[in-house]
């Protein structure tokens, strides 16, 4: 008896398959129509049949008990699924996973090629959400870490998903667990050393920024770097365009936290509905408050221009 190959079904290179002598049963072309298919051949040995799909008129080979009792499943069909499935999630299906049916092989638009499984590209699909590299994410998140001295050395041992565990490179080299927001904002302490925002040098700033209606309005905060602050965390991503106006050393950290609350509450007082409601800029400035009217700008450049001349005494 001759060994069948073992992924018969699999088998689309079909032309110059050995065709075996013998009758074709009845029973086989009707199993054949009753799915979809015609038949064209016997092939290989008396197991297989060569057939052709009448939904896309592609051919692949399958056992005659297959034909006859079951469902044959066409592997054209069946690829073009795989693609459209990917298409409606924004990658592009590449090819299957031999040694796992439930995986295949996608390339992002990032141009990273990712192992996936089909139920979470068809569930994104599905839900209209595009497809977020894990590469790219991830890299991402190094170079938030780098520019604050630190790296990325894992998930976060205790499970949240807001937290990952990051040596201090350029530090005293101890792990931590640290929320992703505290390492994009520099707001933390290094347990061990004791290096941190409020240590460290650091700037008070007044930024001035324009929504996408054209609408304008002032932001006054502090930080320890000012331009990563505008571009890399404010308007990343933004339609929104942005300004620093000025920015004011201070000697550390802890000394612009306790001069900005004193600059919020001194325009609270002279200009009390100066604060733009947060709904208005949400989805264009990543934060949360601070955000003033324009019209307001003058008065914090002038309180900045006296705190200023204050420190400079
Ligand atoms: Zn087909
Ligand atoms: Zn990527
Ligand atoms: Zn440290």
């Amino acid at each position: 008896m001759t060994k069948s190959p073992r992924f018969t079904s699999r088998i689309v290179e079909t032309d110059n398959l050995p065709r075996h002598p013998g009758q074709i049963q009845p029973a086989w072309h009707l199993g054949a129509d009753r799915n979809g298919y015609d038949i064209v051949a016997r092939v290989i040995d008396k197991n297989h049949l060569l057939i052709r799909c009448r939904t896309c008129g592609g051919a692949h080979v399958s056992r005659y008990f297959v034909v006859a009792k079951a469902k044959p499943m066409c592997p054209h069909c069946l690829d073009t699924a795989w693609r459209q499935e990917a298409d409606a999630a924004g990658v592009q299906f590449l090819r299957r996973d031999e040694t796992d049916r439930k995986y295949g092989f996608y390339l992002a638009p990032c141009g990273h090629e990712q192992r996936l499984q089909r139920g979470r590209v068809q569930t994104m699909g599905a839900e209209g959400e595009s497809y977020r590299c894990d590469i790219c994410q991830a890299s991402l998140e190094e170079a938030e870490a780098a520019r604050r001295g630190w790296s990325v050395a894992g998930p976060d041992p205790e499970g949240n998903p807001s937290y990952r565990l990051y040596r201090h490179a350029q530090g005293c080299g101890c792990e931590v667990r640290i929320a992703r927001a505290n390492m994009q904002s520099g707001r933390f302490t290094c347990p061990g050393c004791g290096e941190g925002w409020a240590t460290a040098p650091s700037f008070l700033y007044v930024m001035r920024f324009r929504l996408n209606d054209d609408r304008r309005v002032v932001k006054l905060g502090f930080s320890r770097d000012p331009d990563s602050r505008l571009h890399h965390q404010l308007l990343s991503g933004s339609p929104a365009t942005g300004e620093i106006l000025r920015h004011l050393p201070m000697p550390t950290g802890r000394a612009a936290q306790s001069a900005e609350k004193r600059l919020h509450s001194r325009i609270a007082q002279q200009a009390p509905t100066a604060r733009v409601p947060a709904e208005v800029y949400a989805a264009q400035i990543h934060v949360a408050s601070e955000i003033y009217t324009a019209e307001t700008e003058p008065l914090i450049l002038r309180l900045l221009d006296a705190l200023a001349a204050d420190l400079a005494a």
